[in-house]
């Protein structure tokens, strides 16, 4: 249903295109947006690195109602400032229908996370708007389930859908936050035009592995990923273990420009 094969993604830097034909595009940035000091710092270092989207959360879906649960709209022009500051793209997560104008004011692209990938009414809502939308994977999703999610998304209006594999729930959590299902490149490839995103952070759980699950990701032809970057991992209000500094993301950037699709 109305699937385009690439997604052309208007920013102050001009248009980003993700497609299997296309350039590498690089999503980076911190799990959340703490403060103005961290988003415009990581944002400056993830764009001189070759990053094309700054990634941050203001509403964060948290397993526990008592973790930090994000800024909220002030992160939002957060957000802002910092896409003003760099003219990176800005992704960011919608967890509730009612805050999608306000994000879609910041946003290139808007997330709808793994949690949220079978809430119906909220992707038809997404689907109603311009914006293209980035859908992670459910933890549980067959690739069935997540393709009928997207197919919501396109039925209601909008063919700009960017699928991201996030790691599917594990059975060995000693090492792995979530098993990351790079086999589902070539799988998504075979039953759909979507684009492919690919997040090492969220499918390891720890950013000693990402710089490999990135690289496979690449070697295994995805078109774009998402890696959370953080100035000082140790202190991250979410997702510090997953997150790499800014000097390890670069030096990753410059590795991963060696195989593969160009970055
Ligand atoms: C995130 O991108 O920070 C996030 C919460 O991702 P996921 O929905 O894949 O867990
Ligand atoms: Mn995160």
């Amino acid at each position: 249903h109305g699937e385009a094969s690439e997604v052309v993604i208007p920013t102050p830097n001009g248009n980003i295109i993700i497609g299997e034909h296309r350039p590498l595009v690089v999503v980076a940035g911190p799990c959340s947006v703490e403060n103005e000091e961290m988003i415009i710092e990581t944002a400056r270092r993830v764009k001189a690195a070759g990053a094309q989207f700054l990634r941050g959360g203001a509403y964060k879906p948290r397993t526990s109602p008592y973790a930090f649960q994000g800024h909220g709209e002030s992160a939002l022009a957060l957000l802002a400032a910092a896409r003003e500051a760099t003219g990176l793209g800005i992704i960011t997560e919608v967890m509730d229908s009612p805050d999608i104008d306000k994000i879609a004011e910041v946003a290139d692209v808007i997330q709808v996370g793994a949690r949220n990938m079978q809430n119906f009414s909220l992707l038809k809502k997404i689907g109603a708007q311009d914006k293209p939308v980035l859908l992670k994977r459910g933890m549980a999703a067959t690739i069935e389930d997540w393709l009928m999610a997207a197919e919501y998304i396109l039925a209601a209006g909008n063919p700009n859908v960017i699928l991201c594999e996030r790691g599917i729930r594990t059975f060995d959590r000693q090492y792995a936050r979530n098993t990351l299902d790079l086999s589902v490149i070539p799988v998504l490839r075979s039953l759909t035009h979507l684009p492919i995103m690919i997040d090492p952070s969220h499918g390891t759980g720890r950013s000693e592995y990402v710089p490999s699950m990135a690289m496979a990701a690449i070697a295994g032809g995805t078109d774009s990923l998402m890696i959370e970057v953080h100035p000082n991992p140790a202190k991250a209000l979410s997702d510090g273990p997953q997150s790499l500094t800014p000097d390890r993301f670069d030096s990753l950037m410059k590795e991963l420009s060696v195989i593969g699709k160009a970055v």
